[in-house]
Formats: structure tokens, C-alpha cells, sequence
């Protein structure tokens, strides 16, 4: 995909596209302009074996590598991450309770979202907290073979999926340093107490977010994942992945606006000539593709790091962080370059633009990416 493309990942990346441009332009914007989780896609996708691209051969996925996962989700994204982002997070859930789970919530939980009967998605974010996630309040209260749980998280995607799994992080121990008193459970959205109420947000629109609130949920003291004080650790090591794959699907999302622009701007004709060839678009445009091309090559670097299981936190936050910025830049400049097209929701430009605003803020802001990458190149 990105460079000397090994001919396996070629392929895979052909049949993804081929894949994608299959369900046509108009079903990514009805399910987008009326809010619809695309549940089509999603059981495609189920079908083709790609949830469990990454998950070991001995637990029914197909054993692939992370860089595999990143040539699969990013054509994937193409005509908007968010379509991406129900497959992104049972991929990135499904691994993160293999490396954490015990066999028996291996069994329970991954091999039902192989099927398609199960799904995942992450609980950090609460009204209060967002940036600073180890400050997070969500309590999870030990009764005997129990957790009681309560508490509010936001920003939840595709939470209310059929058979969705939130992988929700808590605090256990309320004297613990913020960073040690977290623990992370699988919940499902249909135990008791819980309650999801669906966001108006202008991004985001077919996996949907929600609200997520907590009535003193009871759940099995065996869907604690991984040791009590544990969550922190399990939360950074989810979110390399899930930075790196979510920049697959930003990147992808970009090179689909880009392709829009070039041949929106191809076709577009004024004072005689498509405005293409007035060297202040051609410019523009070369520019965006550079980025764009950047951030693919960005992508391929950090998925590589997780493959060698050298420490990937950097190039994840870079990869994320520089995908997140190109898309919000070029679904900004291909509305402009469509003029007053370009904000008409009949057009895909529109839509970029919208998943543009939010590449920088979900899934962790690209201030606190560059921290992050701060952090790294100044030790
Ligand atoms: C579309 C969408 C989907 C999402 N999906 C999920 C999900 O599935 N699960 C989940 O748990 N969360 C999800 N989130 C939440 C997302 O991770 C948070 O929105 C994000 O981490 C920022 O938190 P916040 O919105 O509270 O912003 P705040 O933390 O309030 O930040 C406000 C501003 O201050 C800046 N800022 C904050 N702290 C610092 C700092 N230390 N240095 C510099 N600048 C700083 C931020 O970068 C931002 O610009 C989603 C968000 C969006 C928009």
C-alpha cells in the first residue's frame, strides 16, 4: 500500500476498493443524510472475514498483521471514515481482549464478533473529563462476584449496534493515583441500567454517538478485563491501535475527497477551461495529494512499528495526528474548490468536510497528539 507494497497487500487493497465502490456513491449519502448505521456494510464486511483480519488463527480470525489491517481499512474509509468506524473498533476491541482477556472471555466476547453476533466499542470519554482520561469519575464498585457500575460517558460511536460490547473503563480504586485506580470491563449495552441516548452531532452521522448512562449496572465480576488497576495500561495499548487504524481510514477518507475534487474541478468548466487548469487550483490540488500521500505513508510506518512490537506510541500519534489534520484540510479546500456545490449535501465534498471537523477531536485531539509526539522527541 504504501511503499514496495508487498503483491498480498496490493491485492487486498484492490478488493477492498473494489469492494467499497460496490455499494455506490448513494448509499454512503442516504445512510449519512438520514443517519442510518450502515448495517449493510458492516455484514459485508463480517462476511469477507476482515473483523477478524488480525485475530489469531487458533481464536477463528485470519492471523494478519497490522499493516494488512491498515491496507484494509483504508479504501475502507473512502467515502467517509465514519463507515469505517464500526468495523475499526470490533477489530481494535477484538484484539485488545485477546492480548488482555482470559480464554473464557476470548470465547464469549470474540468469537460471537467474528460472526457478526457481537460487536465493540470503547468507553473513555465523560462530560468531564475528555482530554485528561485518567481523571475519569465512572465508578465500578466490587459486590461479591459483581461489579456495580455508574456513572456518564459521551462520544460514544456506533454504541448502540445489535450485540454491541462497550470495552468501559472505570475507576476501582478511588485513593489509587489517578492512573492506577482505572479497570477496564466489557459491558453489554443490554444489562440492565444502561442507557444510550443518540447525539446530534453534525459528523459522525451513520455509526451515530451517544450518551452513555450508567444506573448502577450490575455485571459478572469475570467481565473484568485484565488485573483491577490494569485500565490504564490496556487503554494506551487499545489506542495505539486504534490511532494507527483510525489514520488508515482518515487517509483513505482524504485520498476519496481528493479524487472527488480532481474530478469535480476536471469537469467544472468557467471562462471557458475546467477550472483544473488555472494554476491556482492545480496547485492547491497538488499540495492536498502530497498530504494526502504523506499521510498514507505515515499510516504504513506506524502499523509497521506494531507489527515489529517496538514502541509505536509516536508514530501512532504522528500518523493519527497528521491523517486527522489532511483530511480536515482537504474536505475544507474541496468544498471551496466545488464552490457553492461544494456545500450541497448531493455532493460528497460535504460530507468530507463534515468528517473533516471531527478527524482532529475524535479519538483524541491533535493538541493532545502532539504532546504526545512531544513528549517522544524531547525525552
Ligand atoms: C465524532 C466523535 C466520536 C468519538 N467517539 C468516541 C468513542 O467512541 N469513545 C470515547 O470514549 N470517546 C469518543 N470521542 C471523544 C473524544 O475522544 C474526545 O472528544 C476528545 O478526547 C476530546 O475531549 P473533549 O471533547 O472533552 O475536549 P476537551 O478535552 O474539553 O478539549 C477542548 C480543547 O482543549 C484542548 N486541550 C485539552 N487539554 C489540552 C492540553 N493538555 N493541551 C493542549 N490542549 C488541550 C483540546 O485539544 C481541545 O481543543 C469521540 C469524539 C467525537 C467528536
Amino acid at each position: 500500500m504504501f511503499v514496495s507494497p508487498d503483491p498480498e497487500l496490493a491485492a487486498l487493497r484492490e478488493t477492498v476498493r473494489e469492494f467499497v465502490d460496490s455499494f455506490g456513491v448513494d448509499y454512503f449519502q442516504e445512510r449519512y443524510r438520514n443517519r442510518e448505521y450502515p448495517h449493510e456494510l458492516y455484514d459485508a464486511v463480517v462476511d469477507r472475514g476482515w473483523v477478524g483480519l488480525t485475530v489469531p488463527e487458533r481464536y477463528g480470525g485470519r492471523g494478519r498483521s497490522h499493516r494488512a489491517a491498515a491496507v484494509w481499512l483504508e479504501p475502507l474509509g473512502t467515502y467517509g471514515y465514519d463507515f469505517g468506524m464500526p468495523a475499526l473498533l470490533s477489530t481494535s476491541g477484538a484484539e485488545t481482549v485477546v492480548r488482555f482477556g482470559t480464554d473464557e472471555q476470548i470465547e464469549r466476547f470474540v468469537a460471537p464478533a467474528l460472526d457478526g453476533e457481537r460487536r465493540f466499542s470503547i468507553g473513555v470519554t465523560e462530560p468531564d473529563t475528555g482530554s485528561d482520561a485518567a481523571a475519569l469519575e465512572t465508578r465500578a464498585e466490587r459486590d461479591g462476584e459483581t461489579y456495580v457500575l455508574s456513572g456518564s460517558k459521551t462520544y460514544q460511536s456506533a454504541a448502540k449496534a445489535p450485540g454491541n460490547t462497550v470495552i468501559l473503563y472505570a475507576r476501582t480504586d478511588a485513593d489509587a493515583p489517578k492512573r492506577e485506580g482505572i479497570s477496564a470491563f466489557l459491558l453489554p449495552i443490554d444489562a440492565a441500567g444502561v442507557e444510550l441516548s443518540p447525539l446530534d452531532l453534525v459528523a459522525r452521522r451513520a455509526a451515530g454517538t451517544y450518551d452513555l448512562e450508567l444506573n448502577d449496572v450490575r455485571i459478572p465480576a469475570s467481565n473484568r478485563l485484565g488485573a483491577a488497576g490494569d485500565g490504564w495500561t490496556i487503554m494506551n495499548d487499545h489506542l495505539r491501535r486504534e490511532h494507527t487504524y483510525m489514520a488508515a481510514l482518515m487517509a483513505g477518507n482524504a485520498r476519496g475527497a481528493i479524487e472527488a475534487t480532481i474530478d469535480a474541478t476536471t469537469d467544472r468548466e468557467r471562462f471557458g477551461r475546467p477550472v483544473s487548469e488555472f494554476q491556482a487550483i492545480g496547485h492547491r490540488i497538488a499540495e492536498l495529494q502530497t498530504e494526502v500521500d504523506a499521510a498514507r505513508l505515515l499510516v504504513g510506518r506506524a502499523a509497521a512499528r506494531l507489527d515489529a512490537g517496538t514502541d509505536s506510541r509516536q508514530y501512532a500519534a504522528q500518523a493519527k495526528l497528521y491523517a486527522g489534520e489532511t483530511l480536515r484540510r482537504v474536505g475544507s479546500e474541496a468544498v471551496q474548490l466545488l464552490g457553492g456545490a461544494g456545500l450541497d449535501p448531493e455532493n460528497d465534498v460535504e460530507r468530507y468536510w463534515r468528517e473533516g471537523a471531527s478527524a482532529t477531536i475524535a479519538g483524541g485531539t491533535s493538541e493532545i497528539q502532539r504532546s504526545v509526539i512531544a513528549a517522544a522527541v524531547l525525552d
